[in-house]
């Protein structure tokens, strides 16, 4: 593939490097590094994925082959699966077996890495873990999601199956606590785990909309300053029918609060409950709403084991005991050759190929996995959950010239995302006849022609016309007869491989153009690096003088400096220079075509009203979305980044 040839001797900038050293590349039990190059890491994650292909043939050529690609993909970094692969692909393995040339490697050394694996080769970042509304099983859950989160998972839990505070207890005769009481365990053990485990461990807590204490789930991050006050959850409250809300709070009616197992009652406004979360949103960004009933209705499987949480940060439904990888294809480093989204360009055919086998990368995770509980094993094989998604999207833009905010940017993302989700299924479905159907697929809609996203009017755009029709072609066709993954698709936030990556993270527009970030040099001085975003260095080109750039470093963004042309200003805008209304509308576009989700924050600026909050959330209600995070600039003390002015 030419465009591997491109990327694939760029070496990973300085900042890469610094994130690679310190949480990528594997150490020794004293904590002496085994690796230090970012070849050797593609070498290890690619080699020990295609030893799962051991699974399906014994012709070692066939397997060479799928290591050559996995392996180009990933040094390349046109491809990069989520960062659990990436730390513990390979991992406590006998380290000759990933030093030997290609051309060495033998069958029984594939077979030796795939028997040889063991509990640290956990490879997944997203999962859910029911729980039932007893002491027994909530703490068993505490126990489940802290084994994955050593690892380096993500968990998402629904507590609405808690009964309600001040329910009473037969054991005891007492009363509940409640589910707010129970985060609060949970938070304790995620925060005890992130000391000794792989990274910042990460929750998500869903409550439906009707629980009796939904307002004290809402209040529950109300004093949140970024850092204290349930600090490794995400909070959101599920609106299964957000149309059916949206007519509730028009007609000014009333919501019942109930539990089944509690004698609770209580009646409220659906304004009210809707005038609270938009407040504490506008105050710390918590709550989101999350659309579980939309979820379903998209979810091939979800008659039999519906999905009842996301992952943390949103971009994953899975049902009980549900378990996804997940992996992200760089636009920003194709779009100059490869014209993405024309369904009729010569180069389609190139960009089949690296979604191809990305599929077939996640698909042989789901094999070289181990999983942190039997009951994750078993769900995560009947349906095979993959999560193919796409980072650069921002600095693929800047390179396009098409400035985020406009509705021509709009059809080409959403073209895009088809182009992604036709050939990802495509792709599926090749699988599907080598080596077998998903187990549930015959319980699944799919034989019943079933398309697993909602799709966008074909009248927009003749290219997203042609994308359609290949789209309702093949679920009508083909993949009522062949599908190797219940879910292909899902945008995660690639917080950290699109550092990695040299590149703008997942969907997002960028935060900032410029930024300074504080290094630790070998004499231990704190020194100050700069960063000005490349594609805009290069746009700039010579015009850059030392005055400017050290305008766009404190400012961060470029709207406000007067020796910028207008043209430029309209292309390389930030999140903050974007309307709210138009990130809206891209998750929108985009989550037309995701079987899964996509992780996306609807950026508002400092000065926006609770007003303002609230004309998002009920726009939110009526697209085609299946969840809202929003983050007024400045809510939180310890927000990630600020421009240089701000700090
Ligand atoms: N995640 C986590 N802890 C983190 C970051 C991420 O558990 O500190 C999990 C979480 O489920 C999240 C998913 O990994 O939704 C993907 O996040 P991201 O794409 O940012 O991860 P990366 O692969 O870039 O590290």
């Amino acid at each position: 593939m030419q465009v591997i040839n491109k990327w694939i001797e760029k070496e990973p900038s300085q900042n890469a490097v610094t994130i690679l050293r310190d949480r990528y590349f594997l150490k020794d039990g004293e904590g002496n590094y085994l690796e230090s190059t970012w070849d050797e890491v593609a070498k290890r994650i690619a080699r020990h994925v295609a030893a799962a292909e051991v699974n399906y043939t014994n012709d070692i050529e066939e397997i060479k082959n799928a290591e050559e690609h996995f392996y180009q993909l990933i040094k390349s970094r046109i491809f990069l699966p989520n960062s659990p692969t990436l730390f513990n692909a390979g991992k406590t393995m006998d380290r000759q077996l990933f030093k030997k040339d290609i051309e060495e490697t033998t069958l029984e050394d594939y077979k030796t890495i795939f028997d040889s694996r063991t509990k640290h080769n956990m490879l997944s970042a997203c999962f859910v873990i029911p729980m039932d509304d007893s002491m027994n099983a909530i703490f068993d859950a505490v126990k489940n999601a802290a084994l994955i989160m050593k690892y380096g998972g993500g968990v998402g839990y629904d507590f609405s199956v808690l009964r309600p505070k001040g329910s009473s207890i037969a054991g005891t005769g007492g009363k509940s606590s409640g589910p707010i009481s129970f985060m609060h365990v949970f938070n304790t053990a995620a925060s005890t785990i992130e000391q000794g485990g792989a990274r910042r461990a990460a929750q998500m807590a869903v409550l439906r909309y009707d629980h009796p204490d939904v307002f004290d789930f809402i209040n529950s991050k109300k004093d949140n300053k970024g850092s204290n006050v349930l600090n490794y959850f995400n909070i959101s409250v599920n609106i299964d029918n957000p149309k059916k809300f949206k007519k509730m709070l028009e007609e000014d009616g009333d919501l019942t609060l109930e539990h089944p197992t509690s004698s609770i009652k209580k009646t409220i406004k659906a304004n009210d409950l809707m005038n609270k979360m938009v407040e504490n949103a506008w105050k710390t960004g918590d709550p989101g709403m999350l659309f579980l009933g939309r979820h379903n209705q998209y979810y091939a499987m979800s008659e039999h084991t519906p999905v009842t949480a996301t992952n943390p940060c949103g971009e994953e439904p899975l049902p009980p005991f549900g378990s996804c990888n997940l992996g992200s294809i760089d636009v920003a480093k194709l779009v100059e050759d490869i014209d993405l989204g024309n369904p009729n360009s010569e180069d389609a055919s190139e960009f089949q190929e690296i979604v191809y086998w990305a599929i077939r990368f996640l698909d042989d995770v789901i094999e070289s996995n181990i999983y942190p509980l039997k009951e994750i094993e078993e769900i995560s094989k009947k349906q095979r959950f993959i999560g193919l998604g796409i980072m650069g999207l921002a600095d693929a833009l800047y390179k396009k010239e098409l400035p985020y905010n406009s509705e021509q940017t709009r059809k080409f993302m959403a073209k895009l995302i088809a182009e992604l989700a036709y050939f990802s299924h495509v792709a599926s479905t090749e699988l599907a006849k080598e080596r077998g159907n998903f187990p549930d697929f015959q319980r699944s809609k799919y034989p019943n022609g079933f398309i697993p996203f909602p799709m966008l009017d074909d009248e927009i755009d003749e290219d997203l016309k042609v994308w359609n029709q290949k789209i309702r072609q093949h679920f009508q066709g083909e993949a009522t007869k062949y599908k190797r993954n219940v879910q292909t698709n899902t945008i995660a936030p690639t917080g950290s491989i699109s550092n990695l990556a040299d590149t703008s993270s997942g969907i997002e527009p960028n935060f900032l153009l410029s930024y300074v970030r504080y290094m630790t040099n070998k004499e231990g001085d704190r020194v100050p690096l700069s960063y000005i975003n490349p594609i805009l260095m290069e746009k700039i080109g010579t015009n850059m003088t030392e005055e400017l750039k050290a305008e766009i470093i404190e400012k961060g963004s470029i709207q406000n400096i007067e020796n910028i042309p207008d043209e430029i200003k309209k292309i390389f805008v930030t999140s903050m220079d974007i309307p709210p209304k138009d990130h809206l509308l891209a998750q929108h576009v985009i989550q037309s075509y995701l079987d899964a989700s996509c992780s996306k924050t609807i950026n508002m600026p400092k000065s926006s009203t609770i007003e303002d909050v609230k004309a998002i959330y009920l726009q939110a209600l009526e697209l085609n979305l299946k969840g809202l995070t929003i983050y007024r600039d400045g809510s939180l003390e310890t927000q990630v980044l600020t421009s240089a002015s701000k700090e």
